[in-house]
């Protein structure tokens, strides 16, 4: 090759580039000296204004002219590069973004193309060129090579680098961001859809940050949040799989894990992680996180399904009680749904004239006396009958209906409040959200006047979760409640983080002892006693009065009584009563309560009945499970099983478990499983692995939850299973498709 053998047998550069020039006027370097060097100088200085150089190679692709200044640059002599394939100057020859196309697939193609941007291989500092080239023809019109133009396009490079980043990746924490996740999750679960493979995500939302961030600012919410990230990537490892979704809320993705053990073990070592204390700005602080976990293709095919499912499972999280981890379960759907009809038939309860206040009573400790009433929201749904508080509360404070149906109970409680005597007090429970609400002050004032109520006749009772979703306002809020004349009570002490520092700090006239600490007050060996001792001493000495909730049981009473506290609440007295009933109790102005009960509290019984399914050879047996543990289970409703039989346990979606029969009398087995069942996240348990549904219908099993088959299972004749098979309580038993059968 001519061009080749000039330069390299020459002195250099000059020769190169005289023949780049010939070649591109079509003439031979040597016949053309004189307009050449003109040509050759022009060259020569554009390609050291840094502007652009030039390149060309030969048939195969080896260089056979390169500008010196790039060779310098490239930290290679141009002699060492000429013959070396085009391609080798670039890391990995690879298109940078865009198309993946690699140099080498477009040499080969002998077309023309135009600005590929490329990464220079093996330099100290990345650079980044765009070429561009043209295929040249011989005299016999034959591919002759390339030969092309170049250029540094690395400021623009690193500038396009900086918006992908900031397009991809969260600023604050560096943790890859919503819209990038989005994208790496759809990609990921359509791949893995074709391959059979699983893919876990988890939710997760940290406790108690809001709090943080009110009371110490933003800065510190901020260095807060980057801890948070650095925690969060050392126990996943692989810092692209963890996510920021904004705020608080953070997502994880994890393929190939549908071990449920295992991701109950991550989301468990995350939560600890995240719950250790932090330091921020010199300061101390406690946040906690809660997490949702879904596994596709189980509980979600899309990555629309998985995210939702998975975010059902992180508010059922929260909902019971937060820092724990939840997985998804199909009830959760079926919950969600229930909570957003009991929503929306909320919104007109009030209107409707559905809710009303009821009473009970709280007397004094020493005399039986009614001293007052707590007001507590009652709701007849036409269709549902009663809905307890416990249900609906929960479902307005979060809709924020709570200030609408909070202030209507307050308005009603003191206009009930006023008919009773004088010395009878109404208290009314205040959530969160209303209390720190700016206009309830002026909404108390407001309720008091409209009745012709006394203030120190109502009693607010909050709850400790003020304090954790406190802000700078809290003091002012109190203050001017205090300034009202109103009377503040601590509800539900002993349920929270029961710290005694609020107490101190905030003017409380008493103290709620919550049911918690009566339950099991008269067991032998129990804290409860010492526990309520203490708090009441501590009450004592701040000048609060001291009412123990939910007092049952005579031999309660007697312990309480004891232990000196002011005032007793609880069925022992009395249940909430209709307002005529609170009313008419009153004779001579004062009413006594004599109590009544039953003598001992009865031992709670934990015994649980869950419809199963058990499958032996071709059969389908419905059974109940009686008791559950990790190994094994007691099972009821099949007869005279010979011990060492082995059945495959069907919990309902997918989960089978091998297990074998270690003690068996009339219709009851004790079953010992192959594979432990793990914790689930919600005191409950579940199978590591689950089925997936193809292969369910495959194998004849049902593959919804178990709780909506009972009327599937009777309805099928089992005159036809044929097969000798064990009998069951009541004769049922199903046989199984075998594959290829189609059940209907
Ligand atoms: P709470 O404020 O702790 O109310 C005491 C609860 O204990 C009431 O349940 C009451 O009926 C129940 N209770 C009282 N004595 C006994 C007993 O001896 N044994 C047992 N087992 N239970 C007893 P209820 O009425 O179901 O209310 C549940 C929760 O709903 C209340 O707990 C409160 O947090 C909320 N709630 C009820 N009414 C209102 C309201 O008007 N506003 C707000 N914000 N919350 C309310
Ligand atoms: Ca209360
Ligand atoms: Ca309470």
């Amino acid at each position: 090759m001519a061009i080749r053998g000039s330069s390299a047998s020459g002195d250099g550069s000059g020769h190169a580039a005289g023949g780049l020039i010939a070649r591109f006027s079509g003439r031979a370097a040597t016949n053309s000296a004189h307009s050449g060097s003109r040509a050759e100088k022009l060259l020569e200085s554009y390609e050291a204004s840094g502007q652009g150089w030039f390149w060309a190679t030969d048939r195969d692709g080896n260089l056979a002219y390169i500008s010196s200044a790039i060779a310098a640059k490239l930290g290679r002599d141009t002699t060492e590069l000429l013959g070396a394939p085009l391609a080798s100057l670039f890391e990995d020859g690879k298109e940078v973004g865009g198309r993946s196309r690699t140099l080498s697939f477009i040499l080969n193609k002998k077309t023309k193309f135009e600005t590929m941007v490329l990464k220079s291989a093996a330099v100290d500092a990345d650079i980044w060129w765009s070429l561009s080239g043209q295929p040249q023809l011989d005299a016999q019109g034959d591919f002759d090579g390339f030969m092309g133009h170049g250029a540094d396009v690395t400021d623009q490079q690193l500038a396009n680098d900086q918006t992908d980043r900031l397009t991809r990746y969260d600023v604050l924490t560096g943790l890859v961001n919503r819209f990038q996740m989005t994208q790496l999750l759809e990609k990921t679960l359509s791949a893995f859809q074709v391959q059979d493979r699983s893919c876990a995500i988890m939710l997760l939302d940290l406790d108690r940050f809001k709090q943080v961030n009110d009371t110490m600012g933003h800065p510190a919410g901020d260095a807060l949040l980057q801890q948070v990230a650095g925690r969060l990537t050392k126990v996943i490892g692989d810092r692209e799989q963890v996510c920021r979704l904004g705020g608080d809320e953070f997502q994880i993705i994890l393929p190939d894990i549908d071990d449920r053990g295992k991701l109950g073990d991550i989301a468990g070592d995350i939560i600890e992680r995240l719950s250790q204390p932090y330091s921020v700005n010199g300061s101390r602080c406690i946040i906690g996180a809660s997490v949702g976990i879904a596994v596709s293709p189980w509980d979600g095919k899309t990555s629309e399904e998985l995210v939702r499912n998975a975010d059902l499972a992180l508010y059922a999280a929260k909902d019971s009680g937060r820092g724990r981890f939840r997985f998804f379960s199909s009830d959760l759907l079926d919950q969600a749904a229930d909570r957003r009809a009991i929503e929306d038939d909320l919104v007109d309860a009030l209107t409707n004239g559905e809710l009303q206040a009821h009473y009970q009573p709280v007397v004094a400790t020493a005399t039986n006396r009614v001293e007052g009433f707590e007001a507590l929201m009652r709701w007849e749904h036409p269709e549902r009958g009663w809905v307890a508080p416990s249900v609906f509360i929960p479902i307005a404070e979060e809709s924020d209906l709570i200030r609408k149906l909070g202030e209507w109970i307050l308005r009603q409680a003191c206009m009930d409040a006023a008919k009773w005597p004088s010395h009878v007090r109404v208290a009314v429970n205040i959530s969160t959200h209303q209390f720190l609400d700016p206009s309830l002050p002026k909404q108390v004032v407001s309720a008091l006047a409209n009745a012709g109520l006394r203030a120190d006749r109502l009693e607010l009772e909050i709850t400790e979760s003020v304090f954790l979703e406190a802000n700078r306002d809290t003091d002012k809020i109190f203050k001017s409640l205090k300034d009202i004349g109103v009377r503040l009570a601590l509800d539900d002490f002993g349920t929270g983080y029961s710290s005694l520092a609020y107490l101190k700090t905030a003017p409380f006239d008493k103290i709620k002892i919550d049911q918690n600490f009566v339950e099991g007050l008269t067991e032998p060996g129990s804290r409860n006693p010492a526990i309520v001792t203490a708090i009441v001493a501590l009450a004592k000495s701040l000048d609060m009065e001291t009412t123990a909730e939910g007092i049952e049981t005579m031999d309660q009473l007697s312990m309480i009584q004891q232990l000196g506290v002011s005032h007793i609440q609880g069925w022992a007295y009395g249940k909430a009563i209709p307002f005529d009933e609170s009313a008419g109790g009153f004779t001579g102005g004062d009413w006594i309560i004599t109590p009544s009960g039953p003598a001992k509290q009865r031992p709670k019984r934990h015994s649980m009945f869950r419809r199963a399914g058990a499958v032996h050879e071709n059969h389908y047996y419905p059974m109940v499970i009686k008791n559950l543990s990790m190994s094994g289970a007691l099972i009821e409703g099949i007869l005279d099983v010979p011990v060492g039989t082995q059945f495959v346990i069907d919990f309902g979606e997918g989960q089978l478990s091998v297990a074998t029969v270690r003690r068996s009398r009339k219709n009851q087995q004790g079953v010992e499983f192959e594979e432990p069942l793990v914790d689930d996240g919600n005191g409950g348990l579940c199978t590591r692995h689950r089925v997936p549904s193809y292969l369910l219908k495959a194998s004849g099993i049902p593959s919804g939850p178990i709780s909506e088959r009972g009327e599937e299972m009777q309805s099928l004749d089992i005159s036809k299973a044929g097969l000798p098979a064990f009998r069951t309580d009541n004769g049922l038993q199903t046989p199984l498709m075998t594959r290829g059968q189609t059940s209907n």
